[in-house]
């Protein structure tokens, strides 16, 4: 019998009889210029008879967007930034593809039929876009991690209304769906996701307290956008990836925690009622896992470069230190919260990390405003059950005002 590793059981995760699409597969890319778009069309480029790009978008990078399009033979092109809209389309003059911009046109193309569709914009301006995209029901690849952080429950409700297929990205996700294959819930007992433990993994915290964004940017291992990167360097991207394998995997909060493993070689540990683990080892390249949501539960060839274990020769693990990198604690208590204490926290942290790039705030300061501001949420009486995307909305709207106020009024 099938099982499946889902809190809610009509999603289609795993054993659940997914089937791999088939060819050519309808794809679209949400946030195609940044990280997770760009390393998506590097593998569509590598099988072109394998994809037809319905449509692709980005916020403000025309030029990019525009050259994209026309390498990949989109159909729609769109741009968030109204004002980029004459040059996009000046881009795109002669080339038969059509050019849109806004939110309206957006979603648009969200909802232009696709049999998968890459959900990597960044941050909660990706969770509308999602939305629609989990409304055409078929396959949506999530590496937007604020649809299941913000939203979890709803966005789970709109994918098992729709039918549609959630198959993660992020490579903790991945590498967690991977190791739970086969295996019966009542069987597993822990899931440890893995953290490097980003630039700052030795650093004291008298030096963490003048990090700089340009040492923040700095990560180790992966190459990924500016968000994404300065949350692994606090480690808050570690608490938003527990908060989202919450929501895919049927475990409590107390059956999730975060290992600091700073080789990036393992992603993900499952541990089983009979002390067996298991795990998935993979080179820290998200080609890896978006091959296998575009293709799953068939693998393909990539080109990332092979592990080499004995050149590596060790993979070492330390706790993480609670006392410097709070990110994870934070963001545990929230999800035990619940309701809408988990989108006011992702929604603080983008404030908060927005201000650190801005050098508005110290590196510190990006931890304590996302504490404050779920503290000024509980004493506000803010935080509530959320069960409409709009409800989710609010939330992050309250969020960021709640953000702003704790660093307007940080001593
Ligand atoms: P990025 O900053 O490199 O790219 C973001 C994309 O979203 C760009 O195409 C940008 O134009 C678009 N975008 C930004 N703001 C927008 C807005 N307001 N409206 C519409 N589009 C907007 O980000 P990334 O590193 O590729 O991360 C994308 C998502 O994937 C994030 O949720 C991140 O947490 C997740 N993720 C990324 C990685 C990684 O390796 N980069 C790994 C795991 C998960
Ligand atoms: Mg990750």
């Amino acid at each position: 019998m099938s099982v499946t590793f889902t809190r809610r059981a009509a999603i289609k995760l795993a054993d659940n009889g997914a089937r791999p699409l088939s060819a050519p597969q309808r794809l679209t890319v949400l946030g195609a210029t940044g990280s997770i778009g760009l390393s998506t069309l590097d593998l569509v480029s590598r099988e072109p008879e394998r994809f037809k790009v319905v449509a692709l978008t980005a916020q403000s990078n025309a030029a990019k967007l525009a050259q994209l399009a026309i390498a990949h033979r989109a159909e729609v092109a769109v741009i968030g930034d109204e004002r980029c809209l004459g040059e996009l389309k000046s881009l795109l003059s002669g080339t038969g593809i059509e050019a849109g911009a806004g939110e309206g046109a957006l979603l648009e193309a969200a909802l232009r039929p696709a049999d998968c569709t890459m959900a990597a914009i960044v941050g909660a301006a990706g969770l509308k876009p999602t939305f629609a995209a989990a409304r055409q029901g078929r396959r949506v690849a999530l590496a937007n991690k604020e649809c299941l952080v913000s939203a979890g429950d709803v966005f789970l409700q709109e994918i098992r209304a729709s039918g549609a297929e959630l198959l993660p990205v992020d490579s903790e996700h991945s590498a967690a769906l991977q190791s739970l294959a086969g295996a019966e819930r009542v069987a597993v007992e822990r899931i440890v996701l893995t953290a490097s433990g980003g630039p700052f993994r030795n650093w004291p915290v008298e030096k963490l307290k003048d990090a700089k964004p340009e040492e923040a940017l700095k990560h180790p291992n992966w190459s990924m956008g500016a968000k994404i990167t300065i949350d692994s360097a606090t480690l808050m991207n570690k608490g938003l990836e527990l908060i989202e394998a919450y929501h895919l995997f049927p475990v409590g909060v107390d059956q999730l925690d975060a290992v600091i493993h700073p080789q990036s070689v393992v992603h993900c540990l499952v541990h089983y009622i009979d002390g067996s683990v298991i795990a998935q080892l993979g080179p820290p390249d998200m080609r890896t896992p978006i091959a296998l949501a575009l293709n799953w539960p068939e693998r393909r060839q990539t080109p990332t470069a092979r592990l080499d274990l004995v050149k590596i020769a060790a993979l070492t693990f330390e706790p993480v230190d609670e006392s410097r990198f709070r990110g994870p604690s934070i963001a545990k208590a929230a999800l035990a919260r619940g309701g809408s204490a988990p989108a006011i926290l992702n929604a603080a942290n983008e404030v908060a990390v927005a201000a650190f790039l801005d050098r508005r705030i110290g590196f510190l300061d990006i931890a304590r405003t996302v504490e404050r501001s779920l503290e000024m949420a509980e004493t506000q009486g803010l935080i509530r059950a959320t069960e409409s995307l709009e409800d989710v909305l609010a939330a992050d709207a309250e969020g960021r005002e709640l953000a702003s106020q704790a660093i307007a009024t940080r001593n």
